[in-house]
């Protein structure tokens, strides 16, 4: 009789091993909601300025709400030219109700300015052109660069990510920015690209921020949970 295979353990030091967590993900998010920027880009055909502006308009926002929002500004307008010339009123109206919904407004008409003006109406694909564009961060460009320009050299790090990073045990910082630049050391690069998808979908359905469902969890036998003090109940199929 072949002896029982070991059962996986959380590795060196605490760290849940890249690989399998990535391989479980991969499985267990199938038919899962996708996270809204990904579906906004399948939907737009990863078009990087409905890809930026969706980005732009997401921050501390409901997916439900960024989807909507989205879908209602392009279809008033789909190119940097036509949302250029909208009013920033007519934007904050077409947006309404995203967080921050006036500033971000402006921040639109800014960023289309810019891209009319000065990269003759493209959106730019390296992250140091991305980030003069007015409220662009690292995590929207990384998010452009991944979604929308196919990159494979960056990660794109939310609360989502942050959050989970750590519990998995593979980072211990205490900013997205510090957690980004940590995760280029601790996972292999063909994992970049996909650990927003995995992990930003993993952190809205199980591994949620408060009371995570680790009881029924895929990665509960390799995770070594750090930082978690109550767990949510196991809801029954
Ligand atoms: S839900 Fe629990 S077991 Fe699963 S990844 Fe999050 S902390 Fe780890």
């Amino acid at each position: 009789m072949r002896p029982a295979a070991p059962k996986p353990r959380s590795g060196e030091g605490g760290k849940a091993p890249v690989s399998i967590v990535m391989r479980r993900l991969a499985n267990a998010i199938d038919g899962l909601d996708e996270p809204a920027l990904e579906k906004i880009a399948k939907d737009q055909q990863e078009d990087p300025f409905q890809v930026l502006i969706a980005t732009l308009l997401s921050a501390q926002t409901r997916d439900a709400v960024t989807h909507a929002a989205s879908t209602r500004l392009f279809r008033i307008a789909r190119t940097p030219r036509s949302m250029a010339k909208l009013a920033v009123a007519r934007i904050q109206e077409l947006i309404y109700p995203v967080s921050f919904y006036r500033h971000k407004a402006v921040h639109v008409k800014q960023t289309c300015e810019h891209i009319m003006s000065r990269f003759g109406g493209r959106v730019p694909s390296t992250m140091e052109e991305l980030l003069t564009l007015p409220g662009v961060g690292r995590k929207t460009a990384n998010l452009v660069l991944i979604l929308a320009h196919s990159s494979q050299e960056n990660i794109c790090v939310d609360t989502h990510v942050h959050r989970i990073a750590n519990r998995l045990g593979w980072v211990q910082t205490r900013t997205p920015e510090e957690t980004e630049r940590a995760l280029y050391e601790s996972t292999q690069r063909r994992w970049w690209p996909l650990i927003n998808l995995y992990l930003v979908t993993w952190g809205q359905n199980v591994c949620r921020p408060v009371y995570p469902l680790c009881p029924q969890c895929v990665l509960k036998d390799v995770c070594p949970k750090i930082g978690v003090t109550k767990v949510g109940k196991l809801v029954k199929a």
